[in-house]
């Protein structure tokens, strides 16, 4: 049986994050992932990595930790990150100067980040600024964010851990860990290969995010810990829509007086998000369509044309948010807590903005538990796709995108557009995977991505289904919901030997569409033909 020193259960940011600093540092490590890397509450994010301007209040720690940590993502994973103006709108005079106030204040962080000081708009500025999209009658105040793909950040993570020598595994579920000579043996399960995997370790990490109790109480042997509940989830949800509506992420108050953001991204524009307590089943969340209702209801008295732009899916997840009682759901507490039970560390909480700081707190716990003396390097090593950065990288992160997407564009004559698409999920690492696979036939025409990269996604980046390319090149991920893709991808992954069944695809697609089914009648039909067709 192999022997590690880490086991760690969980492949979201947090699971992946602390397994690269961990295998940095030296360490053995292993990672289970059941699904995917960061196909759950990582995906479900807002995709921002911001400062954290909302918890300057309420959680001081989690704006400077979010702040930090963004400054050191735009000198380690440069090319992956996306700067947009962010404009707070207001209906009056009076909020606009409280938050023109605020963000004073914020402004003491923003310089963590290498983002500008805010500034004051007019109501004509935002209009300007919003081609005449955004009402906001008090004016707005502007600032800088940074927006990521989530779930290629948690990729890039796994495949550096396993660089550094950890074995990483999607697909495979803890189904048992007990305690034995001072160790663990921990049993595993992958479905997709109908194997089974049996590992010793000298530590857990419980990174299960929103399944942090469920692992507790199906998989732990012999605790007695089954019935504290550590967790208070709340759930979130996004509605998508097609295209980067605006160039300018926007926050504006909801019906209940919450914030919500409208989120441009490179594809695609999200709406979100909702802040619900959740008391169900992690594996088992609806989207409700009156959440998608209070979303739209909120968003139309700043957004003009809002339920003129189709939405094509939806997007749900939990907050691994600690326990607390007597507080509204979004007052819990942002910031992340460790727990030591006996040798299994359970890791509550976080952001997506501040994962590398909690794996690097998390790995040195490990470190002073085991007794060795290690140091954390994640602040200076660069991500998979940022391999050419040196220490005399000046955190230009936008000048690094572009020399990258120059030099891709003029090796391989690629279209501009193609380039920076390119150069924005894979960074340097594009080259490799254009001299390997080329571009080959354009397999998906919503998100514009290419046979290339589909194997790529399998050779390299251990994409094993349909959603896992989805998630990786954004293939069967955009507009038609892979009505038009589907099946070249299952071609590419038959094969390549992967298992190219597209059930499970079809159905997720399916229940993200639901949602948004009223709003989207002729994309609904559609999709419901071609499921018939298919199933
Ligand atoms: C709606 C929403 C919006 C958000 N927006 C932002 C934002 O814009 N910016 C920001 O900084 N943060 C944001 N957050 C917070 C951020 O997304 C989370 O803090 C972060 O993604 C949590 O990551 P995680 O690794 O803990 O959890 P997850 O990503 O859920 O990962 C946990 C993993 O554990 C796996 N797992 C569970 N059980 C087992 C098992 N038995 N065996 C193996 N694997 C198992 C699951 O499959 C899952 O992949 C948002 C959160 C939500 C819900």
């Amino acid at each position: 049986m192999s022997r590690y020193d880490v086991a760690i259960i969980g492949g979201g940011i947090n699971g992946v994050g602390i397994a690269r600093d961990l295998s940095i540092r030296g360490f053995k490590v292993i990672l289970f992932e059941k699904e995917d890397f960061g196909w759950a509450t990582t995906w479900s994010s807002s995709c921002m990595v911001h400062g954290g301007a909302r918890y300057i209040i309420h959680d001081i720690g989690v704006t400077y930790k979010s702040s930090r940590d963004a400054g050191i993502l735009t000198k380690i994973v440069p090319y992956m990150l996306s700067r947009r103006p962010f404009i707070v709108v207001t209906s009056s005079k009076f909020m606009a100067t409280l938050f023109d106030i605020y963000m004073s204040v914020y402004d003491l962080f923003s310089r963590m980040r290498g983002a500008v000081r805010h500034m004051r708009l007019t109501q004509d500025e935002v209009s300007y600024m919003t081609a005449g999209e955004v009402l906001a009658k008090g004016g707005g105040v502007l600032t800088e964010e940074y927006t990521v793909d989530p779930q290629r950040l948690a990729l890039v993570n796994a495949i550096s851990a396993q660089e550094f020598g950890a074995k990483v595994l999607n697909h495979t579920e803890v189904i048992r860990v007990e305690r034995k000579d001072g160790s663990f043996l921990i049993s595993a399960k992958n479905p997709l290969y109908n194997s089974e995997i049996k590992v010793e370790s000298k530590l857990v990490i419980n990174a299960a995010g929103p399944w942090i109790d469920k692992v507790i109480s199906n998989s732990i042997v012999g605790t007695d810990q089954k019935k504290k509940k550590r967790l208070r989830p709340t759930k979130g949800i996004h509605i998508v829509f097609p295209g980067k509506i605006l160039n300018s992420v926007i926050s504006f108050q909801a019906i209940d007086g919450r914030y919500l953001l409208f989120v441009p991204l490179e594809d695609r524009t999200i709406l979100g998000t909702t802040d619900d307590d959740f008391f169900g089943d992690p594996d088992d969340i609806e989207i409700l369509r009156d959440e998608v209702e209070y979303l739209l209801h909120s968003a139309e008295k700043f957004i003009k044309n809002i339920r003129s732009f189709k939405p094509y899916s939806t997007k749900v997840g939990l907050r691994p948010t600690p326990y607390v009682y007597g507080v509204n759901e979004d007052k819990i507490t942002r910031e992340f807590e460790i727990e030591d039970e006996d040798g299994i560390i359970h890791v509550l909480g976080g952001k997506l903005a501040s994962f590398r700081l909690l794996s690097e707190i998390v790995s040195d716990f490990v470190s002073q538990k085991l007794g060795i003396k290690t140091q954390c390097k994640t602040h200076i090593l660069p991500l998979p796709g940022a391999d050419d950065i040196d220490e005399r990288f000046d955190g230009d992160f936008e000048a690094y995108s572009e020399n990258i997407k120059k030099k891709i564009k003029d090796e391989f004559s690629l279209d501009d557009q193609i380039a920076y698409l390119l150069t924005k999920k894979y960074g340097i690492r594009a080259r490799e995977l254009l001299k390997t696979f080329g571009l080959g036939e354009l397999i998906c025409y919503c998100s514009k991505v290419f046979e290339g990269e589909i194997k790529w996604a399998i050779k390299r980046e251990f994409a094993e289904t349909i959603d896992d390319i989805s998630r990786r090149t954004w293939a069967c991920d955009g507009f038609c919901n892979g009505i038009l893709c589907m099946r070249k991808v299952q071609k590419i992954l038959e094969a390549e030997g992967k298992n190219p069944d597209h059930k499970n695809f079809v159905l997720r697609r399916e229940k993200l569409l639901y949602p948004v089914k009223k709003y989207n009648e002729e994309l609904w039909n559609e999709f419901e033909n071609f499921k018939k067709k298919v199933l």
